[in-house]
């Protein structure tokens, strides 16, 4: 089956006369019948997060297991790797709060942490040497949109035998599954487009590895960082329009890019466009993202003017959102990327009323 239908057909079809689509169990636990069964403790496990579980293992062909957030996602995957790995390394741009969960991290269990440019496959593979290691990779990356080309990084583990996680939140697993390409787990915020409505928080680990993923549930059980059951269902009803949402802000996405790279007053970025084009057609399907970034020319003063003289697109961090938003990235002072660049989230409104309104803010920012 199409990705797109399993969407909606991965949680199965209800019995005659239940609702048709999955209702909100409100319980702290469930009836006994007298076994001892831990998964009766709505703490280890939940109705409401097993339909996101199988939509979204439904869509790599493996297991998922869901977060509160990216970040409680990203800290059960680096808090697991930790017990085997003497050093964890990371993309040298990203997430910036991958960086700071894996210092908390390194702090807590005296692992080592290194940064590596994903696109240099020699310095990734001299990273990874000398001991056990684990490659955290992301692709494309927030915010600079640089694509790592994940069947090659998994040439390079595979030679190291170390494991290789994806952070896999900018393409979401429609467009992209790292599992595919070799990796042991793709982690995502389900914040960003995944849900898509800017409305919940969420995240998830998605793995082959029925090991790996038990691990993780018993991590999410006893740590007890886990989703409401509301934020579930929320999660669960978003998934249902991620490929109509995704499909449309992937093709605006890319014309506002082609757009902006055409009329050369800005350095763009977007896995559709070149450098990173090749790489991504090679693992991305149906688009390439609904996020591109931009470098004004100018200083961070000119990009703040151009996020201010929007009319439509509004100013404000998170991305994938059925609303078209954006911001000058540095303003967040942990964030290395360049000061004049904006991080541009393309929503549902039509293309050219953001051609206009991306065309009035250049020109009234940038002078
Ligand atoms: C937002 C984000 C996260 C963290 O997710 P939260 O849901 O905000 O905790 C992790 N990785 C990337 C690439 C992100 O953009």
């Amino acid at each position: 089956m199409d990705p797109t239908t399993r969407l909606l057909h991965a949680i199965e079809a209800p019995d005659a006369g239940r609702p048709a689509e999955p209702d909100l169990t409100l319980a702290s636990y469930l009836v006994s019948d007298g076994e001892p069964d831990a998964a009766d403790y709505l703490r280890a496990d939940h109705p409401n997060w097993r339909d996101v579980e199988r939509v979204l293992g439904a869509l790599e062909n493996a297991d998922a297991v869901l977060f509160p957030s990216g970040q409680a996602a990203t800290h059960a995957v680096l808090a697991d790797l930790a017990r085997t790995a003497g050093r964890l390394v990371l993309p040298e741009d990203g997430y910036y709060n991958t960086w700071a969960l894996a210092a908390v991290v390194a702090d807590a269990t005296g692992v080592d942490v290194a940064t590596v440019d994903l696109l240099d496959l020699d310095a990734v593979g001299r990273a990874l040497d000398g001991g056990p290691a684990a490659l955290w990779v992301e692709t494309p990356t927030n915010p600079l949109l640089r694509v790592a080309d994940l069947a090659a990084l998994a040439a390079v583990v595979a030679s190291s035998g170390a494991p290789m996680v994806v952070d896999n939140t900018l393409a979401t697993a429609l467009r992209q599954q790292p599992l595919a390409f070799g990796a042991s787990a793709s982690v995502a915020s389900l914040t960003k487009g995944t849900t898509g409505h800017s409305d919940v928080l969420a995240g998830a680990v998605v793995t082959a590895d029925v090991d790996l993923a038990d691990r993780l549930r018993a991590w999410r059980t006893v740590t007890g960082a886990v989703p409401g059951a509301f934020e579930a269902w929320l999660v669960a009803r978003s998934l249902r329009t991620l490929a109509v949402r995704s499909a449309r802000q992937c093709a605006t996405a890319l014309t506002l890019a082609r757009h902006l790279h055409a009329d050369g007053r800005v350095a763009v970025h977007y896995p559709g466009l070149p450098p990173h084009r090749e790489v991504a057609d090679r693992q991305m399907t149906g688009g390439y993202g609904s996020v591109l970034s931009f470098e004004v020319d100018g200083d961070a003063a000119a990009a703040d003017a151009v996020v201010a003289a929007a009319r439509l697109i509004r100013p404000g961090t998170s991305f994938g959102g059925v609303v078209s938003s954006w911001e000058r990235r540095a303003r967040w002072p942990a964030e290395t990327a360049p000061q004049s660049l904006i991080r541009l989230s393309v929503g549902l409104e039509a293309a050219g009323d953001l051609l206009t309104d991306l065309d009035q803010s250049l020109a009234a920012g940038v002078r």
